[in-house]
C-alpha cells in the first residue's frame, strides 16, 4: 500500500476499499516503526492527522473531493502550521507554535490531504546533506551511513522509505533536487513566484520557492494542481494563471528539443553518474527527442555569487529573531543587548551564525558594491545563459549533483567541498527557473537523480517530459531494502 501513487490510494479511497482513516493509520505505524532509523521527522502530528482523515472520509463518503483528499502528506517543517510545531530545524525555533498557516499547507490541506507531520530540514535550509538540523542528521534510507541530501532531506528521505505518500519541500540553491537525486524520489522546483512564498519561513527571499516532493512526475502534478498559483498574500507571487498540470503527462516527445550543457558535463563529475545521466538522455532519443551541446558559460560563477547573495538576504531575513517576539530567548539577560546577543549565539547553529557573518559583511558599507552588487551582476549574466539556451531548445538535461549521496560527515569539515556540490543546483534558483529531479539510475548502489530544466512557468511541459520518462523507465518504481516487508 505504501508503495502506491496518489491516483491508486484516491481511487481505492473513493471504491471505499480502504478509509483514509486506515491509510493514515498504516504510514503512522510505518513512521513509529522505521523513522528511529532515519530521523526524518521533527514532529509527528498523529492526532491532526487522524482528525483531518476522518473529515476527508465524510467528504469521500459523499463523492467529493479532489485527487488528494484522504492522502497523507508531510511537510518540510519551514512551512508555517498553525497551531503544530515549526521549528525550521533550528533551536532557534523549538518552541514555535504559529499563529497562522502557510499558503502551501493550506491549500493542500483544502484540498483534502491529511498532514502525518513536519519533517526534519537543515537549519533554516541552510545545507546539502541535513547535518545542519538542531534536531540531528536524516539517514538516506538507501544506506544508513549515507546523507539524504540537503536541505529537504527529511522530505526526501520520508517519500523514499514509504512514511508519507508525499512531501513538500523548499529549494533556494537546490534543496528540492539534491535530495530527490540522492533518495532516488521525482521532485520539482516551480518557477520563482508560481508557488506562495506566505507563511514559509524566509532563507533568502529573491531564490526560495517551494515544491513537490514525491514518487513519480504523475503525484508531483496532484500536488502541484494544489499548490501552484497567484497569492496576494505573497507580494512577488505571479499573477498569471496556472496550467492544468494534469492534462499534458501523456502528449508524446516527438520532436523535443533537448539541450545538454557542455560545462555540466566536465571536470568533478562523477564518471558513474556520467554514464546514467547519458543513458537516460539515449532513452529520450528512443522516444523521438533530439539532442544538442549548448553552452552555460558563467556556470562557475554560480557558487560564489550564490554565496555571497543567499547569505546577504538571510542576514537581513534572520534579524527578526531576536529573543523578543518569538523562538529562544536566553536565560536572566543582564540588559537588551545582553539578550539579542546570547539568545541568537545559542539559538542559532554554526553554518547559520556563519552565514549570518557572511552576509552581514557583503552589505556593509564599502563593501556593498564590491559583493553583493557584483553577485548580482553575475545572477544577471547567469539568467542570460539559460534564457538564450532556452530559445534553441526546449529542455536542458544534466546531473542534478557531480556525485550520488555521500558519507555522513565526510564533508562537514569542508564547506568548499560541500558547496561545490551545489554546483549544477544553484544557478537555476539565481535565474528563477522551473527544474525536476528524476529518477534515472544507480550508480555504486545509491540513487542518480536527472535534471530537468525548463523554461519561466514551464511545470507543465517538464512534468510531462518526466512522466514519459517514467512511463518506460521503473527507476522511480524501486524501494530501498529498509523500507519493504515493514
Ligand atoms: N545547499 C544550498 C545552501 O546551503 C541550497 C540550500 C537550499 O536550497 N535551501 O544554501
Amino acid at each position: 500500500m505504501f508503495e502506491q501513487s496518489i491516483a491508486t490510494l484516491a481511487k481505492k479511497l473513493r471504491n471505499k476499499d480502504i478509509s483514509s482513516v486506515e491509510l493514515t493509520r498504516l504510514f503512522l505505524a510505518r513512521i513509529a516503526k522505521l523513522d528511529p532509523q532515519l530521523n526524518s521527522f521533527i514532529t509527528v502530528s498523529e492526532q491532526r492527522a487522524l482528525e483531518q482523515a476522518a473529515v476527508a472520509d465524510t467528504l469521500l463518503q459523499s463523492g467529493k473531493g479532489t485527487s488528494l483528499t484522504g492522502i497523507p502528506v508531510a511537510h518540510k517543517d519551514l512551512f508555517c502550521t498553525e497551531g503544530t510545531l515549526t521549528t525550521c530545524g533550528s533551536k532557534m525555533l523549538h518552541n514555535f507554535i504559529p499563529p497562522y498557516e502557510s499558503t502551501v499547507t493550506s491549500r493542500i490541506q483544502q484540498a483534502g490531504a491529511v498532514m502525518l507531520g513536519k519533517t526534519n530540514m537543515d537549519e533554516f535550509a541552510m545545507g546539502s546533506s541535513n547535518e545542519n538540523s538542531f534536531y540531528g542528521a536524516v539517514k538516506n534510507p538507501w544506506n544508513l551511513d549515507m546523507v539524504p541530501g540537503g536541505s529537504s532531506g527529511g522530505s526526501a528521505a520520508a517519500v523514499a522509505a514509504g512514511l508519507a505518500v508525499a512531501a513538500t519541500g523548499t529549494d533556494t540553491g537546490g534543496s528540492i533536487r539534491q535530495p530527490a537525486s540522492f533518495c532516488g524520489i521525482t521532485g520539482l522546483k516551480p518557477t520563482y513566484g508560481r508557488v506562495s512564498r506566505f507563511g514559509m519561513i524566509a532563507y533568502a527571499s529573491s531564490l526560495d520557492q517551494g515544491g513537490p516532493m514525491a514518487k513519480s512526475a504523475e503525484d508531483c502534478a496532484h500536488l502541484m494542481q494544489a499548490m501552484a498559483g497567484f497569492d496576494e498574500k505573497d507580494s512577488t507571487s505571479a499573477d498569471k494563471p496556472t496550467d492544468d498540470y494534469l492534462a499534458n503527462l501523456s502528449a508524446p516527445l516527438t520532436g523535443l528539443k533537448i539541450g545538454l550543457p557542455k560545462e555540466y558535463f566536465g571536470n568533478g563529475l562523477d564518471p558513474k553518474v556520467a554514464d546514467v545521466i547519458m543513458s537516460a538522455v539515449k532513452e529520450f532519443e528512443e522516444l523521438g527527442a533530439t539532442v544538442k551541446e549548448i553552452s552555460l558559460p558563467n556556470l562557475q560563477l554560480s557558487i560564489p555569487s550564490y554565496y555571497v547573495i543567499a547569505p546577504s538576504e538571510a542576514s537581513s531575513n534572520l534579524s527578526r529573531f531576536d529573543g523578543v517576539r518569538f523562538g529562544h530567548r536566553c536565560d536572566n539577560p543582564q540588559d537588551l543587548l545582553d539578550m539579542y546577543m546570547r539568545s541568537r549565539a545559542e539559538g542559532f547553529g554554526t553554518e547559520v551564525q556563519k552565514r549570518i557573518m557572511v552576509g552581514t559583511y557583503a552589505l556593509s558599507e564599502g563593501y556593498y558594491d564590491a559583493y553583493y552588487l557584483k553577485a548580482q551582476k553575475i545572477r544577471r549574466l547567469i539568467k542570460e545563459d539559460f534564457v538564450k539556451a532556452l530559445e534553441e531548445v526546449d529542455v536542458i538535461m544534466g546531473p542534478v549533483a557531480p556525485t550520488t549521496a555521500f558519507g555522513l560527515g565526510s564533508k562537514t569539515n569542508d564547506p568548499v567541498a560541500m558547496y561545490l556540490e551545489d554546483i549544477y543546483t544553484l544557478s537555476v534558483n539565481l535565474a528563477g527557473i522551473p527544474a525536476m529531479s528524476v529518477p534515472a539510475g544507480f550508480a555504486d548502489g545509491m540513487p542518480v537523480g536527472l535534471q530537468i530544466m525548463g523554461n519561466y512557468f514551464a511545470e507543465a511541459k517538464l512534468l510531462n517530459v518526466a512522466h514519459q520518462y517514467q512511463q518506460h523507465t521503473d527507476w522511480h518504481l524501486q524501494t530501498p531494502n529498509m523500507a519493504k516487508g515493514a
